[in-house]
């Protein structure tokens, strides 16, 4: 009868879960990476893509390419919802996984700083959808500064803190 391996679950795929993943790849464990989306976000040219120099494709690579040849690593994408730890148990939008060992590599996420009142009114540059929101912000206002047919103030719109 085959032994049943050690189930080691990480949750997030991005650097740090990528990076655990890979180095459990020749382990005697069975590893299951969950994250949110089924690619992996190369964050730091996330400001190529909110500047139209790069598409979006080409910060996002699918997560199970990366491990394709990797027979002890299986990807699923859901997003976990809570952490039972009295039971070893994930619970996820795609249903309950169970886990032996468990990393979390979920990232973080954006601080304001006490700014809260302003929160609604920033764009904020931590995914893909934020980036491309950003992206069409600016072009729209180069577009409204192009033809002004307002007549608006243009710093208004042409400046980017
Ligand atoms: C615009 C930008 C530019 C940057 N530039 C640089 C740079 O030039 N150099 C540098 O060293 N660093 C840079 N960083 C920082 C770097 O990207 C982060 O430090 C790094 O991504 C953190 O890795 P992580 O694995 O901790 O989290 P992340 O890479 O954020 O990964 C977390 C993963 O967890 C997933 N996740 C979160 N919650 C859940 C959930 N509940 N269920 C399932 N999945 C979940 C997310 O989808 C994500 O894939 C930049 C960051 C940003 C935003």
């Amino acid at each position: 009868m085959q032994e049943k391996k050690i189930k080691v679950v990480i949750v997030g795929a991005g650097f740090g879960g990528i990076a655990l993943a890979k180095a459990l790849r020749k382990s005697p464990v069975d590893v299951l990476l969950i994250d949110q989306h089924n690619y992996h976000n190369f964050q730091p040219l996330m400001y190529q893509v909110a500047t139209g120099g790069l598409e979006p494709g080409s910060i996002a690579y699918p997560v199970r390419r990366i491990f394709r040849y990797n027979k002890n690593i299986t990807f699923r994408m859901g997003k976990v919802r809570e952490v039972v730890p009295s039971e070893n148990l994930l619970k996820t939008n795609i249903g309950d996984i169970p886990y032996n060992y468990l990393i979390i590599a979920t990232g973080s996420q954006n601080n304001y700083f006490n700014f809260e009142p302003v929160r609604d009114r920033l764009l904020a540059l931590k995914s893909i959808p934020e980036a491309l929101n950003m992206r069409s912000f600016i072009f729209q206002n180069m577009e409204k500064a192009l033809a002004n047919i307002d007549n608006e103030p243009l710093e208004e719109i042409m400046n980017i803190a």
